[in-house]
């Protein structure tokens, strides 16, 4: 006998949602948690007397009705977590040196906010939305149906790039002044430049990113935008709460370092020596580490090799800043600067950080002014290899040089929009590869995981399922990253345990 039915690794949400659904279904399930605090990339943590979201900023398609809605209610999510719904007319906004374009909500609103700016691209906006909602469409578990004629498979190959480079129209050049006080402008950006403005949400890499993520992530946020109230964390506090409830357990200070098979079924270390079994094993962390504590000879060599070496996603750096008292307007959307025209080569290291991400995180009571402010930018893992040994409060003093020297930079980039932020700021704290990789337990910090590449879509897709008998994947390696995505990878890598079909049944009915 062992003792549980099902072992999952990590507490992130992938984790979470596969305990939720696989306890609430009556199987006798554990899950080991590495850090203190469950949730991955949903925890918060406290600087300074104020709450930060380590990864989870805002989230599509929450209105009634809309997909992640109909998900969240059958895990027990809505009317349990505050949210608060971004600007319906600019929930994200797209800048550049001299011009910020509004990314609006709904699809007829969405062209009709984005036309003063492109007067006589509207046909070509239209295709845009057609594109996103036809894509969509294709996809079942986006609309809560059950896969049956693959017709999704023809957007695995296609190219992102490509994509939003068949809309290459230069705008009119008619700037919106929301923070900034210029009065003129002369640069015209491309249309392309605009919609895909956004798309540190997918680390976009004009080589490799397949069209179905980014399309995908942009129609789930053009559906609706929100932002969640006192942190994200709330989402981790509740399905843990009803984990516990339906009689499952979860372990956390407990880093599993080994995983043995026998008989179909495993015995699991963790790194104190304690030893876990069970019939089944959702991994829901990052399937390289998976399987580089997966005794080999349990192993197909050639499966190994090929998760072992699939690139990732880049990693980032972030200031976590707390402002004075009444300094800063709360805004009530996010800021995507690019200091490029060009929006896909906001990545090379020698021009960094060349583009950012900056938002104001949401709390109950008082709006007007933000408590905080988060800016985030792209970072390569090379920037950091020199500490790549060492561990969080134990890595020197020339890295804390490093970091301040970072933070400068970024800084005074922001500054060229936000005039005066430094003056701002109460408190401030960064982050930075080797954060994430510590936090997160994922190779070299990686943001999203696996890098999925419209070349080679078999190689860099990951199924649920594995040649191991009764070991499964889940999170954002499989499926899609991203708050929906890993919410239908769990619902996928569950249906493989207890049934698709039902499964899809009850949240339909939920
Ligand atoms: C900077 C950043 C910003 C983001 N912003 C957004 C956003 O605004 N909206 C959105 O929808 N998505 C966003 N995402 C993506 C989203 O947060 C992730 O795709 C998603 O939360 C990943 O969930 P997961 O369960 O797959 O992995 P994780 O959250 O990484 O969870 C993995 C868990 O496994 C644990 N673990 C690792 N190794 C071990 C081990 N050996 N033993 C035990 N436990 C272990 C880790 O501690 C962690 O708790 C963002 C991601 C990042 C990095």
């Amino acid at each position: 006998m062992n003792d549980f039915d099902v072992i999952i690794i990590g507490s992130g949400l992938g984790g979470l949602l596969c305990g939720y659904i696989l306890s609430k279904e009556g199987k006798n399930v554990c899950i080991l948690e590495k850090n203190h605090q469950p949730g991955g990339c949903l925890q918060s943590f406290r600087r300074n007397g104020v709450d930060f979201d380590t990864g989870v900023h805002y989230i599509g398609a929450l209105d009634e009705g809309q997909i992640l809605n109909r998900y969240f209610r059958y895990f027990g999510l809505i009317g349990k977590i505050k949210f608060r719904k971004l600007d319906q007319n600019g929930f994200d906004i797209i800048a550049f040196d001299d011009e910020e374009y509004p990314m609006a909500m709904g699809f007829d609103n969405f062209i009709e906010n984005l036309l003063p700016f492109f007067p006589s691209e509207k046909p070509a906006l239209q295709n845009f939305v057609d594109a996103l909602q036809k894509i969509s469409k294709a996809f079942p578990l986006y609309n809560l149906e059950v896969p049956k004629d693959h017709k999704e498979d023809i957007y695995y190959n296609q190219s992102a790039y490509d994509f939003f480079n068949s809309f290459s129209i230069t705008g009119s050049a008619l700037p919106i002044r929301r923070m900034t006080n210029r009065k003129s402008s002369t640069s015209r950006h491309l249309l392309t430049d605009v919609l895909a403005g956004n798309n540190f949400l997918y680390a976009g890499n004009p080589g490799i990113t397949p069209l179905y993520i980014a399309a995908l992530i942009n129609h789930s946020f053009i559906s609706s935008a929100w932002r969640p109230v006192d942190g994200s964390a709330q989402i981790s506090d509740r399905l843990t709460d009803q984990i516990r409830l339906a009689g499952g357990k979860l372990l956390t200070g407990r880093e599993v370092s080994r995983i043995g098979i026998r008989n179909n079924s495993f015995n699991v270390t963790t790194k104190a020596g304690e030893q876990i079994t069970a019939d089944c094993l959702v991994s829901a962390i990052h399937p390289a580490q998976t399987l580089a504590m997966t005794d080999p000879s349990t192993l197909r060599k050639v499966f190994s090799d090929r998760i072992m070496k699939l690139k990732n996603t880049p990693s980032c750096f972030a200031l976590f800043i707390v402002l004075k008292e009444n300094s800063f307007p709360q805004l009530n959307y996010n800021y995507y600067f690019h200091s490029e025209n060009s929006v896909w080569t906001a990545f090379p290291e020698s021009a960094w950080p060349g583009s950012y991400m900056l938002y104001t995180p949401s709390c109950s009571g008082n709006n007007k002014y933000a408590k905080s402010m988060v800016i985030m930018t792209v970072m390569n893992f090379n920037e950091v290899r020199n500490w790549k040994r060492t561990s969080s409060g134990h890595r020197g003093m020339d890295y804390l040089d490093f970091k301040d020297q970072k933070t400068e930079i970024l800084l005074t980039l922001v500054e060229k929009k936000f005039p005066g932020l430094r003056s701002k700021i109460n408190f401030l704290d960064s982050s930075t590869p080797l954060t994430w990789r510590d936090h997160t337990g994922t190779p070299e910090g990686s943001m999203y995981g696996i890098q999925k590449d419209f070349n080679d879509p078999l190689k860099t897709t990951i199924l649920p399922r594995t040649k191991i008998p009764n070991l499964y994947f889940t999170g954002q390696n499989i499926n899609l990253h991203g708050v929906l995505g890993v919410t239908i990878g769990s619902v996928l890598t569950c249906g493989e345990m207890i049934g698709l079909d039902s499964l899809i049944k009850k949240i339909r009915n939920a």
